[in-house]
Order: C-alpha cells, then sequence, then structure tokens
C-alpha cells in the first residue's frame, strides 16, 4: 500500500467517502506524496512522455504559431504564459525559436502557471537566462494582452464523475472496504450543471464534470477578449465527454486507478466544448494534433533535422516525427483547441 493510500483510508473512515475530484486532487498534489509534488513523472523513467520531451519539433512549431498570432494582431507587449510546464522543455523550445522573430521575446513577459514546487526548480533550471515567474492560479495572471499554451495540464484537473439513473445523477465516490479503496455512488439526485446531457445521454451512461476547468478558462478568454492575444490547449479529449475516462499510468503501464494513490499519475480526457463555453473569446474548430502539426509543415522540419543525424539518433527522429502525427499515436487522440479575440485571424494551424 502506497505511503496515501494509508492517508486515504484514515481520511475516509474520519469523514465517509470522498468525491473522485477530491480523489485526485489528492493524488496529483498533496505535497508530500503527489504524483507531480513528491517526484518529476515525466519521461522515459517517469509514468508518462509529452510532446515536447518526444521532440524540439513540437514547441518550435508551437512557437512559429504563437508568434504568427502575435504579428497579426500588431506585436504589443503581453504575457507570454504556460500553464502546467512540466519540465520547461516546451516554453524552451518556443523561445528558442521565438528569437528568429524580430521583437518577440523581447516584448513578452514569461509566466509560468505551476502548482508543484518541486517542477518549478526544473522549469528554473531547463529555463535559465530568461526572466521568468511563477504565479499559482491562472485568475493570477497580468490583466494585459495574453500568449498562452497549455499541453496537457487540462487532463490533470480532477473530475467529478456521475452516472445517469432517469433523470437524476449519481455520483461516483471514493470509500474503503477489507483494506483496499473501492469505488461507490450515491442515491441519484437532480444536477443542474448536467441539464445539458439529459438529451444525449441514457440511463447508465457516465459523465465526468472538472469543476476547476470554467474559472480557468474564463479567466483566459476574459483577458483575450480584453487585450488580445491567442491560446493553444493541447490535449487528449473530444469536443464533448461521454464515458469514464479516468486512467492511471504508472511507469508507462495502465493500472487500477485506485490501486497506487500517489504513485500512478491520472488523467482524464478533456471536455473541450466546456473550455470553448467558458472562454469569454472566439474559439476555433477542434482539431487533430497530427492535422494541426502538418499545416505548420512538420514535415519539411523533420526532413531539414534528419538531413544532419545518422543511425540511432535518426531511427529516434523519425519515430518522434511518427509519434507526434500518426493517427495510431498521438496524431487523432491529441486535439487543438484555440482561443482568440472575436474578428482576429485564425491562428496558424486552425484554419477551416
Ligand atoms: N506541459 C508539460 C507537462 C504536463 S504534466 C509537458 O507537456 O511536458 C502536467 C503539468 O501540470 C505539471 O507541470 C503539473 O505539475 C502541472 N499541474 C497539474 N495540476 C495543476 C494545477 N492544478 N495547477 C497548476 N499546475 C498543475
Amino acid at each position: 500500500m502506497t505511503p496515501l493510500a494509508s492517508l486515504l483510508m484514515e481520511r475516509i473512515a474520519a469523514e465517509g467517502p470522498m468525491s473522485l475530484a477530491d480523489y485526485m486532487a489528492t493524488c496529483l498534489l498533496h505535497p508530500e506524496h503527489g504524483v507531480y509534488t513528491a517526484r518529476d513523472p515525466l519521461g522515459s523513467a517517469g509514468d508518462f512522455t509529452t510532446a515536447p520531451e518526444i521532440s524540439q519539433m513540437f514547441g518550435e512549431l508551437v512557437g512559429l504559431a504563437l508568434a504568427r498570432a502575435w504579428m497579426d494582431q500588431g506585436q504589443p507587449g503581453f504575457t507570454l504564459a504556460e500553464l502546467g510546464p512540466g519540465r520547461g522543455t516546451l516554453m524552451a523550445d518556443i523561445l528558442r525559436v521565438g528569437r528568429k522573430v524580430p521583437g518577440f521575446v523581447e516584448a513578452a513577459e514569461v509566466v509560468l502557471v505551476e502548482a508543484s514546487p518541486l517542477l518549478r526548480t526544473r522549469q528554473e533550471e531547463t529555463l535559465a537566462g530568461f526572466d521568468v515567474t511563477w504565479v499559482d492560479h491562472v485568475t493570477d495572471l497580468p490583466q494585459a494582452p495574453l500568449w498562452l499554451v497549455a499541453n496537457e495540464f487540462f487532463d490533470a484537473l480532477p473530475v467529478r464523475q456521475f452516472e445517469r439513473q432517469g433523470d437524476g445523477w449519481c455520483e461516483r465516490r471514493v470509500g474503503a472496504r477489507d483494506g483496499a479503496l473501492t469505488l461507490g455512488r450515491t442515491e441519484p439526485t437532480a444536477v443542474a450543471a448536467l441539464a445539458h446531457r439529459l438529451g444525449d445521454t441514457r440511463d447508465g451512461d457516465i459523465v465526468e464534470i472538472a469543476p476547476s476547468l470554467p474559472p480557468i478558462a474564463e479567466a483566459i478568454g476574459q483577458r483575450i477578449a480584453d487585450h488580445g492575444g491567442a491560446a493553444l490547449i493541447i490535449d487528449y479529449g473530444d469536443w464533448r465527454s461521454l464515458g469514464d475516462t479516468l486512467q492511471a499510468l504508472h511507469r508507462h503501464q495502465r493500472v487500477d486507478p485506485l490501486a497506487h494513490p500517489g504513485a500512478a499519475d491520472l488523467t482524464t480526457h478533456v471536455d473541450f466544448e466546456a473550455i470553448a463555453t467558458a472562454a469569454p473569446c472566439a474559439h476555433s474548430r477542434l482539431t487533430t494534433q497530427g492535422v494541426f502539426l502538418e499545416r505548420l509543415g512538420i514535415t519539411p522540419r523533420a526532413q531539414q533535422l534528419a538531413a544532419g543525424l545518422q543511425g540511432a539518433a535518426l531511427e529516434t527522429h523519425v519515430a518522434a516525427h511518427r509519434r507526434l502525427t500518426h493517427p495510431e499515436e498521438m496524431g487523432t487522440l491529441f486535439k487543438v483547441l484555440g482561443l482568440m479575440p472575436h474578428g482576429a485571424p485564425p491562428i496558424a494551424g486552425l484554419e477551416t
């Protein structure tokens, strides 16, 4: 049993079953035993690998799309923000490619939104030489033009799960039985936040709500609407989520989400409609990562980089291109949603 499992059992014994959102939040960000706070879960030796850790091409193309939108909107002074920057690799690649766009890096105030003190230290190391500040919440970002990226951030937001019964919903809750964590459910009640799901679900269907998502999307969209800017939100998920999408990864293997609290990374599929609905600005069509990267020119960039490589390095590079774009890998599962001011030109790669 993990140290966190014992703490969770004690808490359940004292207070009764907890929502899945409380369980997820504790597993991910418990100050001593959380997945993101106790150690670095990223990379081949950790629990999962993300797009910027697969290849520099990802960050370069994201950086160029952001810089292009900045030129389209008159090159203002702006906040360059990232949500959940992990090891800081994506922001480092954005800033490196951003230097090729005259004035872009000079006009940027880089602000990182990061909850884990340990990962803040990693980011500080990766971004040494750049002036960077950190904030705890998206609502702490300056009231200024905002260019923002979030890769695999929204999938880490805690969700509540509800199972439909008649016109009511039973919430799934984490309890304990015979020395193990178990999933139970409440009696059905009406849930106002799910009124819009009565039309597209049936008895027994499960839907998820991330309670912390709307205020985050609203804070981003409000800055973009008021001051200009653009956001690229990249994650796995769909326009509207249906079903139990909670998954746990421990050292790159799928495991039972209740079996290794604090040791296994927990994520869910992102409900992109919830982001678009809460953000008071315009949004792009939801576009697959493969199409987005191809439109931005990943193939010619991959060929250019391949020319300088041989042997194992060349094989790794070719595999990375495939991993980022192929429909059987990250190309279709991962999606990109752009946020921009009403009337602004489309973001590169997200044209309809
Ligand atoms: N974007 C990175 C890392 C993704 S992992 C990459 O692509 O490699 C998720 C990141 O979000 C980690 O940095 C984690 O510490 C951070 N995070 C998770 N929940 C958070 C929250 N509620 N507030 C701020 N940061 C959070």
